[in-house]
């Protein structure tokens, strides 16, 4: 028989229990704490789609946007068969936060379609995205909502988003995705922006317990966009990477495992399993192993109260959005283990789309180093505002990251007033 899972620990259960804690802190009225947790708008579409050989299915779409008081409302669009309303508002809502605690001018949202893109050919996912930004449209756009990638869609749906909307419209609008390939005004940089700044926020919540990131070994939970850069730059950086894992499972190597070589191995298998010279592990055990640090850069809900008891790590840096539970977390911080949470450790995505946007906006593109050098800074200026409140306070990181978003998301709404 397998157990049902607890509801107090899916994500948005988990969003809405982060934002309590943080209004808490802040000594915030219901209200307010009402506002806030309240996504300002939400669409659900239905998304037609004949397939390649000629049947019709419906899909349902959605597109949330948590807050917009301090800008457009930014964020991703997520393919998943386990997509549904209340994982997209969970989503939405740390996007909001996540753009305050970096400090970029945007509000938050998130997209959604139930599907499962690998069933799917490249035709049918482009007539899915097509018709998806077609339903949606109303709501997004250059100063209204900006789409990236998230699970399971790419620059290329990107490309299908700002094309379908700037078809429409009868010019290019490049503003209205970020994440877009080079060719049709993406960024440099873009691609790998969520790794690098989950690596320099690792570096510097160790470099604040006197540690070097060439001094660890750590395990990488999720090998997709972000995890793979992650494993990658985290070896580069002189880390030795013992485990990484994807949906099919594992592979560790308690030497560490060669990351170049795995990323080939990847390439052309579409998994790590099977990769030679390396023993397999789920992505359970992958969690409890004997490592400094762990970097979950998968889904949700992965490190719940029983994952938590067994993880070894001293530092979780969470590049994955969400993939601690309130239990999870309350546990992990009892047993001493620094958490750096998803809304600041995995921000540099969100940081580059802005880059991205803002480059778009003025039809004026920065150089790779530019970019790195400013994604670099804010990272770091923000782990460090975190980091310095969390002292001060007394405080987990991530209430402390939380108490920073949250405010000033608060400021703006206090200080525009409320309409009528
Ligand atoms: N989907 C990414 C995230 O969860 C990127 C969002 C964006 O760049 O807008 O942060």
């Amino acid at each position: 028989m397998t157990v049902p899972p607890d509801p107090g620990s899916a994500p948005l259960a988990t969003a809405q229990h982060q934002l309590d804690r943080a209004v808490e802190i802040l000594g915030y009225d219901a209200g307010l704490h009402e506002v806030l947790s309240t996504p300002r708008r939400e669409l659900r579409v239905a998304v037609p789609l004949r397939s390649d050989d000629g049947d019709v299915r419906v899909f349902t779409g959605y597109r949330v946007q948590h807050n917009i008081s301090r800008g457009p409302a930014k964020g991703g669009l997520r393919y998943a068969p386990g997509v549904d309303i209340d994982e997209v508002r969970a989503l939405a809502m740390w996007m909001t936060w996540k753009c305050a605690v970096v400090d970029v001018p945007y509000g938050g949202a998130k997209g959604g379609v139930t599907i499962d893109p690998h069933a799917h050919s490249a035709a049918e996912l482009e007539r899915v995205t097509r018709r998806y930004t077609s339903e949606i449209s109303p709501m997004i756009g250059p100063e209204r909502d900006i789409m990236a990638p998230d699970i399971g869609t790419d620059e290329r749906t990107m490309a299908w988003v700002m094309d379908t909307y700037s078809v429409n419209r009868g010019f290019t609008i490049p503003a209205v995705t970020t994440g877009k390939p080079l060719a049709v005004g993406g960024s440099l940089g873009r691609p790998t922006a969520t790794s690098q700044g989950v690596v320099h926020t690792a570096r510097a919540a160790l470099r604040d317990d006197g540690v070097d990131l060439s001094e660890v070994r750590a395990a990488v939970q999720g090998f997709g966009k972000v995890g793979s850069h992650a494993a990658r730059l985290l070896h580069e950086a002189g880390t030795r990477v013992v485990a990484v894992s994807d949906q099919h499972g594992g592979v560790r190597r308690d030497d560490g495992l060669d990351v170049p070589a795995l990323v080939e191995h990847v390439a052309r298998t579409g998994r790590v399993t099977g990769f030679a010279d390396a023993d397999a592990v789920s992505n359970t055990e992958l969690l409890a192993l004997d490592v400094d640090l762990l970097v979950p850069a998968a889904v949700e809900g992965v490190i719940d109260a029983t994952s938590a008891e067994r993880v070894k790590a001293r530092w979780v840096v969470e590049a994955a959005n969400g993939p601690t539970t309130t239990e999870g977390d309350r546990v992990l911080a009892e047993r001493g283990v620094v958490v750096v949470p998803d809304i600041l450790a995995n921000a540099g995505g969100v940081v580059v789309s802005y880059f991205e946007w803002v480059q778009a906006n003025q039809a004026y593109w920065w150089t790779e180093g530019e970019i790195a050098e400013r994604l670099e800074h804010r990272m770091l200026a923000s782990h460090q505002a975190v980091a310095a409140l969390a002292r001060a306070e007394s405080v987990t990181l991530r209430e402390a990251a939380m108490t920073i978003g949250v405010r000033r998301v608060a400021e703006a709404h206090l200080i525009r007033g409320l309409y009528p």
